[in-house]
């Protein structure tokens, strides 16, 4: 399986688990549930959630899939801006860690930029690290100039969590570059497009019917997804409710996109040709 190393040598899978909008209906849960469990059946161990999620919803509904298989699991969270001083980062973590039912989280983020200090909100990840709360920290949704800050503070950042697909190719232009060169993981949200317009993509119905996987003919979700993941040092969070589309996902893996693939989505999603400020939703 392709994987991801960060710069303290930790591998995990390259394609990893997103979990907004879970959690939130009775009806659903079980499946979704049973979703994350494929995932790590098939060595999926990367858990994405957020105390923004559901209002703590989505933690919840991970804390019950991954009880009695922590060890599986590469467990990653978000703080929200709002709640990124020095105290309040130190009691969020320990609501979602409590939210989680677990002791540690993998990789803790700042969800975006707010209001607060920078420098204040490592100095509270950094606690947590120390007190070995979270094993290694990270930001989301910052672009080259907020990475450029975070440098010069001499901060010991691990990931940089950001909206990349096919419809949203910015950060291409500088961003994922930057962040290889100094060890920083890209973690590509979203990587489906946003409200899963990628899926109805005439370029990439086509491109799919030309491709088969392990399990069959490859879908579009499967060539936006293999398109994401051809990036190097970089790991996709798709989220998938169902075991269908968990498993169609995981046999994104296999899928290589050719020479003439590539060339046609260029031309229908063009590349960036200038800087364009970092996309997010
Ligand atoms: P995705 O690109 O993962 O798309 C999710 C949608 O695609 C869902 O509707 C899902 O439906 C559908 N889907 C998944 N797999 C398939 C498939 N094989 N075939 C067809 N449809 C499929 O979008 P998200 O916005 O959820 O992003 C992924 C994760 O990234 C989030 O869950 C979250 O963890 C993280 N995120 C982080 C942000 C940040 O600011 N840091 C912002 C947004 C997301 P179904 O549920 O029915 O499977």
């Amino acid at each position: 399986m392709k994987t991801v190393s960060f710069r303290d040598g930790h591998t995990i899978p390259a394609l990893g688990m997103g979990s907004w909008n879970v959690g939130d209906a009775t009806a659903t849960r079980a499946e979704e549930i049973a979703s994350l469990h494929a995932g790590l059946d098939a060595g999926l161990s990367v858990v994405d959630t957020a105390e923004m999620y559901g209002s703590g919803r989505s933690e919840r509904l991970v804390g019950e899939a991954i009880r009695g298989r922590r060890d599986d699991v590469f467990l990653i969270s978000k703080v929200l801006p709002s709640n990124a001083s020095y105290e309040k980062t130190l009691r969020s973590c320990e609501a979602s860690l409590d939210r989680l039912g677990t002791d540690h989280l993998d990789l803790y983020l700042l969800h975006w930029r707010g209001g607060v200090p920078l420098e204040e909100t490592v100095e509270a990840l950094t606690h947590l690290q120390n007190r070995g709360m979270i094993r290694r920290w990270g930001v989301s949704n910052f672009d080259t100039e907020d990475m450029q800050e975070l440098d010069e503070l001499g901060a010991d950042c691990a990931a940089n969590q950001i909206l990349y697909n096919l419809e949203a190719r910015g950060v291409e232009f500088d961003l994922l570059a930057r962040d290889k060169a100094a060890g920083i993981v890209s973690i590509a949200y979203s990587p489906l497009g946003q409200g899963g317009t990628l899926l109805d993509d005439p370029v990439l119905i086509d491109i799919a019917k030309s491709h088969e996987t392990t399990k069959g003919p490859a879908s579009p979700a499967q060539i936006a997804l293999a398109w994401v993941l051809r990036q190097p040092n970089l790991l996709a969070i798709p989220k998938a409710g169902s075991r269908v589309h968990m498993r169609e996902n995981i046999a994104a893996l296999d899928l290589v996109l050719s020479k003439e693939d590539q060339t046609r989505l260029d031309a229908h999603f063009a590349p960036p040709r200038s800087k364009t400020p970092l996309e997010m939703i």
